[in-house]
Formats: structure tokens, sequence, C-alpha cells
């Protein structure tokens, strides 16, 4: 799963739109509070591509890296994947587009919640795996 700087490299720059990965630019991924924190995690930018590949259509992030002021501005977890870059929140309309990413995001991901108009994904090793949540 893990690419070297080269290979890396290739896969970012290689790509014909995004920055960061073929369909992604790393300002997408940017704290949305304007700091400039933007210390996405390679692998999951990478599966978010991955995910955004196997739906075929264009998704935005809602929320990638966030500064720990951000974070805690928006009432989110103190212990939030979002701080370390490990998560981003792919946002959606309607139960088709939720249908379809998150079947796309089950092939992917192995932590996912659901939000209304969100799903969240991480690559957080130091959570528990294999798991799905409901924000409420
Ligand atoms: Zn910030």
């Amino acid at each position: 799963m893990w690419l070297d700087t080269k290979e890396w490299l290739q896969y970012t720059k290689g790509a014909n739109m995004g920055d960061l990965t073929q369909n992604f630019d790393l300002e997408e991924y940017a704290c949305k509070c304007g700091c400039g924190v933007a210390d996405i995690k390679q692998e999951l930018a990478v599966k978010v591509q991955q995910v955004r590949d196997l739906v075929g259509r264009s998704i935005t992030i809602n929320s990638g890296v966030r500064c720990a002021r951000h974070n805690g501005n928006i009432g989110a977890s103190e212990t939030s994947s979002h701080i370390g870059g490990w998560a981003a929140d792919l946002g959606y309309k309607g139960s088709g587009e939720r249908y379809q990413l998150l079947n796309a995001a089950f092939q992917i991901f192995d932590r996912v919640g659901i939000a209304k108009n969100f799903i969240h994904v991480d690559v957080d090793a130091n959570k528990t795996a294999g798991v799905v949540w409901i924000y409420s």
C-alpha cells in the first residue's frame, strides 16, 4: 500500500488535475479555519482517491486536517483523527450519493462514520478497526 517517495510523487504529479492525488488538491484537505495547516497523511489521501475512483464523480472534502483550535471551536472530540491528518469527511447529498459513498468507503476503509451530509473516513491506527458509527 505504501509508496516510496518517488512513486508518491509520480502518483501525485503525474496526475492531470489535483496537486495531491489525481482529483484532489492539498488545499482541499487544509484546515477550514484558514490557518494553513494541511499536513494530511499520504495513506489517507491515497485511500480517499480510491473511493473517488470507485464512485466516479467528484467528492467534496468537508473537513480534512484540523488545527487543535479549529477542532475545539467546532466542538469536535479532543482526540479527533482530523487533528493528525488521519481523517476526512466526504460530503454527499441524498440517499443515492450516501449509498454510493458508503459502498465505496467500505471497500477501502475500516473506520467509517455516517453523518447526515458527510461520511467520515480515517486511517487512525490508534483507534479500533472494523467499526461504523453514526453521528446523532
Ligand atoms: Zn486551523
